[in-house]
């Protein structure tokens, strides 16, 4: 019997996971190269004694595009269960105001008019916008290639062109959130889901505006279990299709010649695949074809994504203060933006943001105790001292003692701390970029990777550092793109 043709996928995060399953119902044989001993990349997590802790992300939006994958495998969605948020994110500033995001665009609305006193009707008109800006742009630059004639020919192209004067691609998001919202709090509010993709508010085009929409009219879910259930699930599914994982392998070299990809080697051994996938960072990549095949000149100077310092901690006692997503803004928004392009360390006020899955996943931390995912943004192409990681921790408890108004540090039983570096060595993504490249330039969508190799026939490309961009939903996207460019075997 003729035996199928060979797909090897490079990494296993989220991206990787998805295209395997993808590429086993087309018919290829897969194989899985991944340079960790566990699947997940980002999307994985940490036994620290008896605290689990998601490693990454926290914030899960559509998860339709898991169940998905599911779907297409022939297998019940319901090995695949979470549950709808409400209230989304628990909000804490500095002066002793605190808003609970309620899940409905209503009640958001409302609730929101009451804490920030600005006219209700202006927050939903905020809301709908979002909502309006993503239903026009998502077709075209999230669920297709952008290096694909038929795309610009598409009818969800033209009516995006036709509505362009409304996408508002020459202000920055701030612009737009602060001239329709007239209170700062309420801005700083919207203008945090620029975080989302790692970009900043004051550079990121309004069109990044869409982003709320997805929690307040699609939701926001936890896996039952936490994050790493997706992982879990799609690690199964993918060896339930007969793909073929292989840890603890490191892609080394990839040579080629007239075009194609030929053999691919880690440290231990070297294989001959038909086909290739790319699912680490891009700019890892390149390296690894030779050190005459460099990343395109428009994605290498891209705004590279924020990284991240994380605190993980197993704290003592009951915060019923404290929900499964809360934020504690810093004071002046802006500053904490400038200082995060141009010093290294931490802003001198950061926003931090706190995860506690234990909230609701039982056995995360025991009884009587929680697990802190305490993350704040930071470059990642400035060196962290200890000194400055040190000072981070400081200032973060000192905040969050002073908010809360009761001691935390003294109640830390247990402490992994993840930075810059630790991500990047974790996920091989230079710079430890949470995710790939920035959109803080106006072109940013149009910029990314191809999920298609120009030069090599062979060689395709998924995850947060190509098109359509980082985050889980757009990793599952951008293997769905991915899959569409390759025929089946
Ligand atoms: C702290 C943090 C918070 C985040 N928060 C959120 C959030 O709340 N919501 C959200 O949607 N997204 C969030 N993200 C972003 C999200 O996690 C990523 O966009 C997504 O998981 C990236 O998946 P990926 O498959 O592209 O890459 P990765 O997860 O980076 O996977 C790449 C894999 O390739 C492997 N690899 C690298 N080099 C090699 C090599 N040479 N040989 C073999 N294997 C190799 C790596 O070990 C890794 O397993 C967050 C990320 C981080 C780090």
């Amino acid at each position: 019997m003729k035996q199928k043709p060979l797909a090897l996928v490079l990494g296993a995060g989220v991206s990787g996971l998805a295209l395997s399953i993808r590429l086993a119902i087309k018919g290829y044989r897969v194989e899985v190269w991944e340079k960790n001993s566990f699947a997940g990349g980002k999307l994985s997590e940490y036994q620290l004694g008896p605290y689990r802790f998601d490693a990454g992300p926290s914030l899960f939006t559509l998860p339709t595009l898991v169940e998905e994958l599911y779907q297409l495998a022939g297998k019940s969605t319901e090995m695949f269960a979470y549950e709808r948020l409400d209230p989304i994110c628990r909000y804490f500033w500095g002066d002793g105001t605190g808003f609970d995001a309620p899940a409905d665009p209503d009640q958001f609305a409302r609730a929101a008019s009451n804490t920030f006193g600005v006219p209700e009707a202006s927050i939903k008109q905020q809301l709908l916008r979002s909502k309006e800006i993503y239903d026009t742009t998502a077709p075209v630059f999230l669920f297709r290639s952008m290096h694909k004639a038929d795309t610009f020919l598409s009818k969800d192209f033209l009516r995006g062109v036709a509505r362009f004067p409304q996408l508002q691609v020459f202000k920055s998001m701030h612009q737009a959130h602060a001239s329709r919202l007239n209170n700062p709090k309420l801005v700083q509010l919207f203008d945090r889901y620029a975080t989302y993709n790692g970009s900043s508010p004051y550079k990121a085009p309004a069109t990044l505006q869409a982003i709320p929409s997805l929690e307040y009219f699609q939701g926001a879910w936890l896996p039952k279990g936490g994050m790493i259930s997706i992982t879990r699930g799609l690690e199964s599914l993918a060896k339930s299709l007969g793909v073929q994982f292989s840890f603890e392998q490191t892609v080394t070299q990839i040579h080629h010649r007239k075009g194609v990809i030929q053999k691919v080697c880690s440290q231990k051994i070297e294989i001959e695949p038909n086909l290739t996938v790319s699912a680490i960072d891009v700019a890892a990549l390149y390296p690894l074809l030779s050190p005459k095949e460099t990343l395109p000149k428009r994605i290498k100077e891209a705004d590279r994504s924020t990284s991240a310092l994380v605190f993980n901690w197993g704290v003592e006692g009951a915060f019923p203060e404290l929900e499964l997503h809360n934020i504690f803004f810093s004071d002046d928004y802006q500053k904490e933006f400038e200082q995060l392009e141009t010093q290294s360390g931490a802003p001198d006020d950061p926003t931090i943001y706190i995860y506690i899955s234990s909230k609701k996943v039982e056995g995360d931390a025991p009884k009587g105790h929680e697990n802190w995912f305490t993350m704040i943004n930071l470059p990642g192409d400035k060196p962290l001292s200890r000194e400055a990681q040190n000072q981070a921790r400081k200032s973060i408890l000192q905040k969050l003692e002073r908010i809360l108004n009761r001691p935390i540090e003294s109640k830390i039983r247990a402490e992994w701390i993840l930075n810059p570096k630790g991500i990047a060595n974790r996920t091989g993504s230079p710079d430890g970029a949470l995710y790939g490249s920035a959109s803080n330039q106006r072109m940013a969508a149009f910029n990314r990777h191809p999920n298609f190799s120009r030069r090599f026939k062979n060689l395709y490309f998924t995850g947060g550092s190509v098109h359509p961009g980082g985050g889980i939903p757009l990793c599952l996207n951008s293997a769905a793109i991915a899959a569409n460019e390759i025929p089946d075997a």
